[in-house]
């Protein structure tokens, strides 16, 4: 039996009856995890699939698809999450990447316009009801399989699958349960789309540990009256976000220790935490437990920590992301020393939670993952200050990847996509930051083709705005479009995007 499948099937016989996930007032037992999951299983393994082949899982937050990822496990199938507010284009990408076997589908979408077989949502159903439970085991997915692969933002116009082994994800599990002392008395916030490894964070810790997922969803974060009231009125103990969710909900006057009491543990990853959302968060929490995490999802969530005390506010005007795992290498390339007699440089890592690379691009996977010294490294991209004892310090990229309310955007590919309309002859997508150190906005300089250039302005970047909504995701979408005569041109001959930005945010 795959590891993982097992230790969350200890904690359903130690508490059967125990809830594991909580949307709302709807709640699930961990019985009902696994029993469903076997169903799935049957499901699945019904369809004499080619073995090991990934299953895209389409849906947003529900039991269900937690049922059909651990499914899958069983039968033995990698899952790609895809998060049921990706625009159809989004499926047709992956499943040009992944070439997967099936898509179970948990929405009411009818056609994703591909030729994968799909499977309905009536039919999972039904299948999940049924008294169909048996599958081989034997077949389930191995310590070296893949487990899960995400997709993220590439380069070229095509987003890049993470593939996470299940070797990968059981060591973040260790970790995670034992840095943040997991265990069956929590219950952990889940805020972030299944798409997203974010959520991993809470998903497999926690269901290893017997906690309970409390679910934060979609619906309710859009719609502020709502998120307010289910914050307010919230149980967890542990908080699991971005900084960026939590900063929106500190807009919420009565969001603090005295009015919600369980809350002692708040954990971030995915982007900076500034110094003035940790001095907010301990001033409304001051006995609270504040982590800073980083990692990249092809380090399979995160890969270091540092618990931020009120020593840490004094101490620093830029907070660190802390030590790395002990069982992961690291070094930092082309490294200088500083006047502080830290070191600087990209951080490169190696270990047990490093990713394999990229699902059927070798290109991408040999430029970022490479072997020295008999080791895998991955390139982080990452600029990295260390401090003598190891601490680490978050400088910033050495590519054009940003991240913006928590999203991973690789500038390049909004570039791609914008070449690709008949209007666009040139672009150069920049960010542009706020006094935080924080994308506030994309901005995309756009050179017209010389048959739109007399057009209306207005007209244009709604008819823009509009096209690319059919190939990409919302938060990919530029905020402002420029239209501009020239692009910069650096001295090797390409477009300065490095000086666009400077000129954006001087
Ligand atoms: P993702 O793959 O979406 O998790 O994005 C990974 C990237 O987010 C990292 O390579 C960093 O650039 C950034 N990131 C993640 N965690 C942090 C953090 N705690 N501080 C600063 N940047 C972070």
């Amino acid at each position: 039996m795959n590891e993982i499948i097992e230790r969350i099937t200890e904690s359903a016989v130690r508490d059967p009856k125990g809830i594991c996930y909580q949307n709302g007032s709807e709640q699930r037992t961990y019985q009902e995890l696994i029993q469903e999951s076997d169903r799935i299983a049957n499901l699945l393994q019904g369809k004499f699939l080619p073995k090991k082949s990934p299953i895209i899982i389409y849906g947003g937050q529900q039991f269900e698809m937690l049922v059909m990822f651990l499914g899958a496990i069983k039968a033995g199938h990698p899952y790609i999450p895809v998060d049921d507010a990706s625009d159809p284009s989004r499926i047709i990408q992956i499943n040009s990447v992944a070439h997967p076997a099936l898509v179970l589908n948990w929405s009411e979408v009818e056609d994703f316009n591909i030729d994968t077989p799909m499977v309905s949502k009536a039919e999972i159903e039904e299948a999940m009801h049924s008294d169909n439970n048996i599958y081989d085991s034997a077949l389930s997915i191995g310590d070296k399989d893949n487990f899960y692969i995400i997709f993220t933002s590439g380069t070229t116009g095509t987003p890049k699958g993470v593939q996470i082994t299940t070797h990968n994800l059981l060591d973040f599990v260790d970790w995670a349960c034992a840095e943040f002392d997991y265990d069956n008395n929590h219950e952990l916030m889940l805020q972030a789309p299944f798409s997203f490894d974010l959520s991993v964070f809470d998903i497999y810790p926690g269901l290893v540990s017997g906690s309970t997922l409390d679910i934060v969803d979609k619906d309710t974060t859009k719609n502020f009256g709502k998120l307010e009231n289910a914050i307010l009125n919230s149980n967890f103990d542990t908080w699991i976000s971005t900084p960026s969710f939590f900063e929106m909900c500190l807009l919420f006057r009565n969001f603090n220790h005295e009015n919600v009491q369980n809350l002692h543990k708040f954990i971030f990853c995915g982007e900076e935490l500034t110094h003035a959302t940790a001095q907010k968060l301990l001033k409304r929490f001051p006995k609270a437990k504040l982590y800073n995490t980083y990692g990249p999802t092809e380090n399979t969530v995160a890969i270091t920590s540092v618990q931020i005390t009120p020593e840490f506010l004094v101490k620093y005007d830029r907070l660190p992301i802390g030590y790395i795992k002990g069982n992961m290498h690291h070094f930092l390339d082309n490294a200088v020393n500083e006047a502080n007699g830290y070191q600087t440089g990209e951080l490169l890592v190696s270990g047990p939670d490093v990713s394999k690379g990229y699902l059927n691009n070798p290109q991408q996977t040999e430029r970022a993952f490479e072997e020295i010294d008999d080791r895998i490294y991955y390139h982080t991209g990452d600029m990295v200050s260390e401090s003598g004892d190891g601490m680490l310090f978050y400088k910033g990229r050495t590519d054009f990847q940003i991240k913006m309310h928590g999203y991973r955007i690789e500038l390049e590919e909004i570039d791609s996509l914008l070449g690709n309309l008949s209007q666009v002859k040139q672009s150069c997508t920049v960010p542009l930051y706020n006094n935080k150190k924080q994308v506030s906005k994309i901005i995309a300089h756009i050179v017209l083709e010389n048959e739109f250039k007399e057009l209306n302005q207005q007209q244009l970047n709604l008819q823009i705005k509009e096209e690319l909504k059919k190939t990409t995701m919302d938060y990919m979408i530029p905020n402002v479009l420029e239209f501009v005569e020239t692009l910069p041109i650096s001295s090797n001959g390409k477009i300065d995007r490095k000086a666009l930005m400077g000129k954006v945010n001087a």
